[in-house]
């Protein structure tokens, strides 16, 4: 856990003033934010406040109405997904989505989809170090892993882009207690390996003890941030942010 949070220098991302609509309803309200080089930033809020919606709209999967989305100083909103990821920027989708009839080990491929470098083989090997459950079964059809072991798979397929940035959506949604701690572990090991996170969770408690910093949305707008300590501190506010009332941590 760092004690400080790394808001020095150029951040890595940042998202200004972003406006996102669906039709006529607005699910982001101008929503800025800013993650570090090396920094882990956990978004938070209640169920429809927008999470998702900001992670898809960094991603590339859902056009922003308003506002700026940079990516190492260059602005990334309105490009294809496929351009996104090539800039550095890997989504883990909500509910895994892993390709069901394709192996463990094409599903890594096809992660990597968008790099023509050299290095491929060798980071497939290096994900399948990370996940040694995934080099067991890197023959075996996606969609027969059980669901800790399809998180693991969705988290391995972003790490083939070589991304400098992973969003992750939920990534401890549905698994049980012990996988939950396994996937945070992984979340703590990708900073150690250089990738900086961008990370929703409904699970605030653990979100909190992996995170640097985070920002708590409600009804499409920031309604609190802070440093994870300062928020693992400000519990009654972080309740009250949930409910729709915010301030500062
Ligand atoms: P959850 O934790 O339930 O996934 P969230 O914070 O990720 O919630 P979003 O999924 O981003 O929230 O949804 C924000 C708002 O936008 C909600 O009101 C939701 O109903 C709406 N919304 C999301 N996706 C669509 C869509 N494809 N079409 C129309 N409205 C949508």
């Amino acid at each position: 856990m760092a004690e400080v949070p790394r808001s020095e220098g150029a951040p890595l991302l940042a998202v200004e003033e972003l406006v996102v609509a669906y039709g006529p309803v607005r699910a982001l309200h101008g929503v800025s934010l800013e993650v570090f080089p090396g920094e882990i930033v956990a978004v938070l809020g209640p169920n429809g406040a927008g999470k998702s919606t900001l992670l898809k709209a960094i991603a590339g999967a859902v056009a922003p109405a308003e506002g700026r989305i940079l990516h190492a100083g260059r602005r990334i909103d309105g490009l294809p997904p496929e351009e996104v990821v090539r800039r550095g920027v890997a989504l883990v989708p909500e509910g895994r989505m892993v390709f069901p009839r394709l192996t463990v080990r094409e599903n890594l491929e096809v992660g990597a989809i968008s790099r023509r470098d050299a290095g491929i083989g060798e980071d497939l090997e290096r994900v399948l170090s990370m996940f040694p459950v995934l080099r067991e079964r890197a023959g075996q059809l996606a969609g027969t892993l059980s669901g800790g072991e399809q998180q693991m798979l969705a988290i391995g397929r972003a790490l083939m882009a070589r991304p400098s940035l992973v969003l992750l959506d939920e990534p401890s949604l549905g698994l049980a207690p012990i996988v939950v701690h396994r996937v945070f572990e992984l979340i703590a090991r990708m900073r150690q390996d250089g990738v900086t996170v961008l990370l929703v969770e409904q699970n605030v408690h653990r979100a909190l003890e992996v995170a640097d910093r985070a920002s708590v949305l409600a009804v499409g707008r920031v309604v609190l941030s802070g440093s994870g300590e300062e928020l693992r501190r400000a519990e009654g506010r972080l309740e009250r942010a949930y409910l729709g009332i915010g301030g500062r941590a």
